[in-house]
């Protein structure tokens, strides 16, 4: 996790780095960015390294280590708003907790609050309380995606750590190190946020079988758009273990990255055949093809039947290529 933090998070491995290397820990730390960021797995690395005897991060192999990873240490209690809401008695239980002697050999107390924001306001001036009177063993890690709903209070407390997601710039850095070829380097790190998640995606059946469809469109729709719709309503989105939904969102992305690297003229696809194809569209056609991808996502929800949709998207693309 330690190399993943410094690869993925720069600047907020660097703060913690110098906070744990200096022995200058703050008592409550604030970790704040958009969803799929790694901060709950950063905090958990924090509370390790806290608590680890290995100097600045921790060691991640240790007893200590490996129980907190999965949550089974006596002296550190998680809290997750993305599950339920924070409730005032959740904040009274860490604290009636922290008030007992300390269960574990390293004398330290941790709690981690994941998505704060999710906190009733009787738990967010609870919180503030316990913040306001900090002990010298405990340590809190608070994480939020939204720090506007979380009280200014609280946030001045906490040492604020900013998380950010990957670009696609380095995202795209990271893939091309991947064991993949170009095409699914270019298309994974587009479609994850994550760079741990770009080499799973790239083996995930749902994306390949939806890239496969969208090559199909990409490859023959431009010629004969009449043959390829058939193809894909006789082939595609037929799951029977019920990831169509998983496999459409796929494959409208992938026409959509492609319809704006046609509109861009552009590309860092390095596959011979995305970039033959991109040749043979016109960006006249590509805008319409686009606006389509964008309304039908816009109409992915869970009433809609994923095969009606795919239908209904293709032969509106079909009148824009007729009209040609
Ligand atoms: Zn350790």
């Amino acid at each position: 996790m330690k190399e993943k933090l410094k690869r993925d998070q720069p600047v907020a491995y660097r703060i913690l780095e110098n906070a744990l290397l200096g022995k200058s820990a703050a008592h409550a730390y604030l970790f704040f960015g958009d969803k799929g960021c790694g901060k709950l797995k950063a905090a958990v690395l924090l509370a390790q390294s806290l608590l680890c005897e290995h100097e600045g991060f921790a060691c991640e192999t240790c007893d200590v280590c490996r129980r907190v990873e999965e949550n089974n240490f006596s002296d550190m209690i998680i809290v997750d708003g993305s599950e339920k809401t924070i409730k005032k008695e959740d904040i009274m239980h860490i604290q009636e907790e922290f008030n007992k002697t300390a269960l574990e050999a390293t004398g330290k107390k941790i709690y981690i609050l994941n998505r704060v924001e999710n906190a009733t306001a009787d738990a967010m001036n609870a919180l503030l309380k316990f913040l306001e009177e900090p002990a010298s063993d405990v340590t809190a890690i608070l994480i939020s995606e939204q720090l506007d709903k979380v009280l200014p209070t609280i946030v001045s407390r906490c040492q604020k750590i900013p998380f950010r997601k990957a670009s696609i710039k380095d995202r795209l850095a990271f893939s091309k190190t991947c064991d993949m070829d170009e095409l699914d380097a270019y298309l994974c790190a587009n479609l994850t946020a994550d760079s741990d998640e770009i080499m799973a995606l790239s083996e995930d059946e749902n994306y390949q079988d939806a890239k496969a469809w969208a090559m199909e469109v990409i490859e023959h729709f431009y010629d004969d758009p009449y043959m390829t719709l058939l193809t894909i309503q006789n082939q595609a989105f037929n799951d029977k273990k019920g990831n169509d939904r998983l496999q459409f969102s796929y494959f409208n992305e992938i026409l959509t990255i492609f319809f704006r690297n046609v509109l861009m003229q552009k590309s860092e696809c390095r596959d011979d055949t995305w970039n033959e194809m991109m040749g043979k569209y016109s960006k006249k056609q590509c805008i319409e093809y686009l606006s389509i991808c964008v309304s039908t996502k816009n109409r992915f929800s869970k009433s809609v039947s994923v095969k009606l949709l795919a239908d209904s998207m293709l032969i509106r693309m079909k009148e824009v290529a007729d009209g040609e």
